[in-house]
């Protein structure tokens, strides 16, 4: 099969020369063939979401809404069919991935809810006889950049958002996972969306994410991925005075204090850690455990770790499935041999598994290490693969300096049954999202998604949040008094 661009409501062929294979992580299978776009296409696909634009901002929003209804209820409808595609493109087990579909159905109910709601604010005027408001206006046509572990709920939670509140857009998913936005594309086109509302060009990002961040009618650039590649889009959408919400790495930590449900503190820290393999935004990648529970913690963490299934996520019973691709496991067993020069104590994994049906995919074992420096670089840089690093600390206070020490501000948890210890540390955690006896993964879609620090530059994804990206505010004032009347003059 080979994958076309959905651009102004047709199925096209991108302008590029080559073609990509995509690969199912778990066994090597190619699954689809996609051709790389370039700038051209691009400019094909801006000008129909310009054109379309005008009209679907003149779409009242609980109408615009009702085509998200649609989306939702189709999404509903091939859980399952998504749900497969998306463990085969990207890996993570099965559950996941349903989970992950689940995530962007949601997204769909929640933002067509907001068709109806879209709350602007009406205030007193200073002047009588005057009357003042605002309202969130659309901005146009906007580009959308997604990464590969999250392939299709983090496009609903940027699409939607944008959609419902009068936007066009532009969606270059990644180049290792087209075929969710196919699917997704699919459905956009199914439930009669006007053509240019939704675009999909597919291709790398230093061609069609370059264009789309140089292009003068893209209004608003909304990126998800690395903190690496955030930096760079922020640099170029600066030089063209974008609009750039960034979301972007994390280096997420379990704090387990010595008043701890241990039990529950093992559960949530393996979800979180080796949950889509390590490859989550908010995946647990250190532990920072009180020093007088060190040694239980491990020995309980090494015990359910044996339990792990690792292999093709499409079977039921796996729980731990393959990494992206080779250069992944390269990238993480890179780093397992740095924590061993740094002098950390390996306690489990650290391995390629290439035994049996292994050995066609990519595939990393579980690594648990303790003993780790909590400025030495497995506990300061994303690894992103399933491998944590255990920190002991003698405080509440130590704990939360060791989670602040690093350069993102994702996600962090505390499991504690102490209430007074739980309040300081979601007051003090310097991170986004802070969870209390859950691990670090679990963010629901009706809060504010998104990181400080080093993670992002403001902007949240999720939520009412989300609109703040795709939203300008416009201030109104009608006067009624028949006569001119002077703000801050006219008041004595
Ligand atoms: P990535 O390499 O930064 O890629 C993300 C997206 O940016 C891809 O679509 C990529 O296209 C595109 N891109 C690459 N270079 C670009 C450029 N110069 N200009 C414009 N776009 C460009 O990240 P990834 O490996 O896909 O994803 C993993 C990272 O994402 C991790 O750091 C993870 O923590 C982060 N993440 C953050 C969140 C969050 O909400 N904070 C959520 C999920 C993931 P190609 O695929 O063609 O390279």
């Amino acid at each position: 099969m080979k994958l076309n661009n959905y651009i102004n409501g047709s199925w096209q062929e991108g302008g590029g020369a080559e073609y990509t294979a995509v690969v199912n992580p778990a066994n090597g299978e190619t699954l689809c063939e996609v051709k790389l776009s370039g700038k051209s296409d691009v400019d094909e696909a801006v000008k129909a979401a310009k054109k379309a634009q005008k009209e679907w901002a003149l779409v009242p929003a609980p109408k615009r809404a009702d085509y998200l209804y649609e989306i939702g209820w189709l999404m509903k409808e091939r859980k399952e069919h998504l749900a497969q595609v998306l463990t085969k493109e990207m890996g993570k087990v099965i559950e996941e991935g349903r989970g992950e579909v689940q995530e962007g159905i949601d997204m769909a109910f929640y933002m067509a809810g907001e068709g109806r709601r879209l709350f602007g604010e009406t205030v007193p005027s200073e002047l009588q006889d005057k009357f003042a408001m605002s309202v969130r206006a659309p901005i146009g046509v906007v580009g959308l950049i997604t990464p590969w572990n999250f392939p299709v709920a983090i496009a609903t939670w940027k699409s939607f958002p944008a959609m419902v509140a009068g936007n066009t857009f532009i969606w270059k998913p990644a180049t290792e996972t087209p075929m969710m936005a196919y699917e997704m594309a699919k459905i956009f086109d199914e439930v009669g969306l006007p053509p240019g509302v939704a675009n999909v060009v597919f291709g790398s990002g230093g061609e069609v994410g370059t264009a789309m961040i140089e292009h003068p009618d893209v209004r608003v650039i909304s990126f998800t991925g690395s903190t690496e590649t955030g930096r760079s889009v922020a640099e170029l959408g600066g030089r063209h005075l974008k609009k750039v919400s960034l979301e972007m790495g994390g280096k997420n930590a379990v704090i387990v204090m010595d008043d701890a449900d241990l039990d529950l503190a093992v559960e949530g820290i393996l979800w979180s850690a080796f949950g889509t393999a390590g490859q989550r935004c908010t995946a647990c990648s250190r532990v920072i455990v009180h020093s007088s529970v060190k040694e239980e913690l491990e020995q309980r963490l090494l015990e359910q770790m044996k339990g792990l299934t690792i292999g093709d996520g499409i079977d039921e019973s796996v729980k731990v499935g393959p990494v992206i691709n080779a250069s992944a496991l390269e990238k993480i067993h890179g780093y397992v041999e740095v924590g061993k020069q740094e002098g950390a104590k390996l306690l489990a994994g650290g391995r390629v598994l290439e035994d049996g049906s292994l050995k066609d995919g990519y595939y990393y074992e579980p690594t648990l290490f303790t003993d780790v420096k909590w400025d030495s670089r497995i506990a300061q840089e994303e690894i992103f693969g399933p491998v944590i690093s255990l920190i002991a600390v003698d405080s509440l206070d130590e704990a939360i300096e060791v989670n602040n020490s690093v350069t993102y501000g994702l996600s962090s948890s505390i499991f504690t049954r102490d209430i007074n210890q739980a309040f300081r540390a979601q007051r003090d955690l310097d991170t986004g999202i802070v969870y209390v006896n859950a691990g670090t993964t679990g963010a629901e879609i009706h809060l504010p998604f998104g990181g400080t620090k080093g993670t992002g530059n403001g902007h949240r994804d999720s939520g009412v949040a989300a609109l703040d990206v795709f939203t300008e505010w416009k201030s109104i004032y009608v006067d009624y008094s028949g006569r001119l009347q002077r703000a801050q003059i006219d008041t004595e």
